[in-house]
């Protein structure tokens, strides 16, 4: 492919995914008011993983604000370039965390949706308490829940969540903002997303991330306060 046909492809396939964004906007907003809810009161997290720079610039200049990521190293390369002409963007660390890149993932992420163990909450608090006395940002923290009980998966074991809340707060002074879940790919989610909406009410938080492309409309239902959705706005993933 020549120069010329693969600029038009790029932009082609940047039309393509604020369409689909404008879409998915829209789903969120209806399944809202199916629920009784307001549409503001859902956050769409773009999951832009795998996707370059160049693909995420297109919903980044039609005033999409807040992404996903799942890996540290990819955020890296791709994100203060991206930051530099929007910095208002914001982007959510929604992949495992290895507590050694602690560091890295607090300078670079607005929010860690994947907070799961005490080492990870010692490291961050750790990390977060440096990056506060250096007048530095520093990221909202979402603890992850495992509702599935998959070992291959990240999260803490739903009978284990309070008291991990519980000790982020008082032993690791943490403030949490919330829950995320990622139910099994063979289950109805909705049990997942109401057991996530239980565990955050017993402890008092206001934030549910939960819901992908495939679900996020049961998650909605569910009292969801942000879905994060990649395929259905960028397409399926190569
Ligand atoms: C990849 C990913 C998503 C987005 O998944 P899609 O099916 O592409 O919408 C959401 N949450 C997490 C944790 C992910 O890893």
């Amino acid at each position: 492919m020549d120069a010329q046909t693969f600029t038009d492809a790029r932009a082609q396939a940047g039309a393509a995914s604020v369409e689909r964004l404008r879409q998915v906007e829209a789903a969120i907003a209806r399944a809202a008011r199916d629920a009784g809810r307001e549409p503001d009161g859902i956050e769409l997290v773009a999951v832009s993983k795998t996707y370059d720079a160049d693909s995420i610039v297109p919903v980044l200049a039609a005033g999409h604000r807040v992404f996903g990521e799942n890996y540290v190293q990819e955020t890296k390369g791709k994100w203060p370039g991206l930051r530099e002409a929007y910095p208002d963007a914001e982007v959510h660390l929604i992949g495992p965390l290895q507590s050694k890149k602690a560091r890295d993932a607090v300078a670079l992420f607005d929010a860690i949706q994947t907070l799961d163990r005490p080492s990870l909450a010692r490291a961050l608090a750790k990390e977060i308490a440096r990056a506060r006395d250096a007048g530095e940002r520093v990221p909202r923290l979402y603890v992850q829940v495992n509702t599935g009980e998959e070992p291959q998966k990240g999260g803490v074991a739903p009978g284990e969540a309070d008291a991990f809340i519980a000790a982020c707060r008082e032993e690791h002074g943490l403030a949490i903002a919330g829950l995320m879940c990622i139910p099994p790919a063979d289950d109805p989610p909705s049990p997942h997303f109401a057991l996530l909406a239980e565990i955050a009410r017993r402890n008092a938080l206001a934030e549910l991330s939960m819901g992908m492309s495939a679900d996020f409309g049961a998650a909605i239902q569910m009292g969801a306060t942000m879905v994060r959705v990649g395929s259905a706005i960028f397409g399926a993933r190569g």
